[in-house]
C-alpha cells in the first residue's frame, strides 16, 4: 500500500460528491423525506407509512433523481407516470416529485450553505501531490455549482455529473457507467482507479465496474452494509487512509 492508503497500481481516484466531499448527504436525505412524506400523507391519509432512513439508503441515496423516485415508489408498489422533466414541482409524476425534492435541496443549500469535509480536501491535496489524477463522479445536476461554492473545482481533472451523464446518455449509479466514463476520460483502466463513495448504490457501481479499489465512506453508521455491497475498506473520514499533509 502507498502513503495514500491505496494499492501501488492505483493511478486515478474517482470521488463521489455528496457525503464524500461535501456534507450534503444529510441535506438530501431531509429533502427526500420531506417530499415523500408529503406525497404519502396526501395519498394515504393519516395512516401513511413515512419514508425512513433505511428507505433512503436502500432505494434513493446515490442514484439519479428520477431513478431514486422510481425505485422508492416501486418498493411501495406505487406506479406513477414518468411525466416530463419540466413538470412543476409536486406534480404527481416521477419528474414532478423529483423536481419538488430538488427545489427543497436548493432552498436548504441557499439558506444554510454547503460545507466541505476538511479530511477529504486534505486527502485531495495529497492525492494530487502524489501525481494521481482525479475525477468527481456525481449523480447531482448541481455538482458544478456546489464545487464552486466550496472552492474545490480545481481539485478535479474530470467531472462526470448529472449534466454530463444526461448529455452522454450514461445510466447512473448503481450502474458503473459514470465511473467508467471518468476512468476513460482520465486515460486509465478501471483496475487502476479507486472509487470513493458513501452510498450503497455507489459500492454496487464500484464492484460492477471492476475498479481496482473501492473505498466506502461511512458517515452514518452503515459500515457493515458498505462492506456487503463491495467495499474493499471502509473509513469514517479520508484522513484515516494515509498522510494528509
Ligand atoms: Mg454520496
Amino acid at each position: 500500500m502507498t502513503q495514500l492508503g491505496l494499492p501501488e497500481d492505483i493511478h486515478a481516484c474517482l470521488f463521489d460528491l455528496d457525503g464524500v466531499v461535501t456534507r450534503t448527504a444529510v441535506v438530501h436525505a431531509a429533502a427526500w423525506k420531506e417530499m415523500f412524506d408529503a406525497f404519502l400523507r396526501e395519498r394515504d391519509g393519516a395512516e401513511y407509512r413515512p419514508f425512513t432512513s433505511a428507505d433512503y439508503d436502500e432505494y434513493v441515496d446515490g442514484r439519479p433523481r428520477a431513478d431514486g423516485v422510481r425505485t422508492f415508489l416501486a418498493s411501495r408498489s406505487i406506479d406513477l407516470p414518468d411525466g416530463d422533466p419540466d413538470d412543476p414541482p409536486g406534480a404527481e409524476t416521477v419528474h414532478g416529485l423529483g423536481n419538488r425534492k430538488n427545489e427543497l435541496v436548493l432552498e436548504k443549500i441557499r439558506t444554510d450553505g454547503v460545507e466541505a469535509y476538511d479530511g477529504t480536501l486534505r486527502y485531495l491535496e495529497s492525492v494530487r501531490a502524489h501525481g494521481l489524477s482525479t475525477a468527481i463522479v456525481s449523480s447531482s445536476a448541481n455538482c458544478r455549482d456546489v464545487l464552486r461554492s466550496i472552492g474545490a473545482e480545481h481539485f478535479f481533472d474530470v467531472r462526470i455529473d448529472g449534466v454530463v451523464a444526461a448529455e452522454r446518455k450514461l445510466p447512473g449509479k448503481p450502474h458503473p457507467d459514470t465511473f467508467l466514463a471518468a476512468a476513460e476520460d482520465l486515460g486509465v483502466d478501471p483496475s487502476e482507479a479507486a472509487v470513493f463513495e458513501d452510498a450503497l448504490a455507489g459500492m454496487d457501481a464500484g464492484r460492477a465496474g471492476r475498479f481496482g479499489y473501492v473505498v466506502g465512506v461511512d458517515r452514518v453508521g452503515q459500515t457493515d452494509a458498505l462492506y456487503r455491497h463491495g467495499a474493499d475498506i471502509v473509513v469514517q473520514d479520508l484522513a484515516e487512509l494515509g498522510e494528509t499533509e
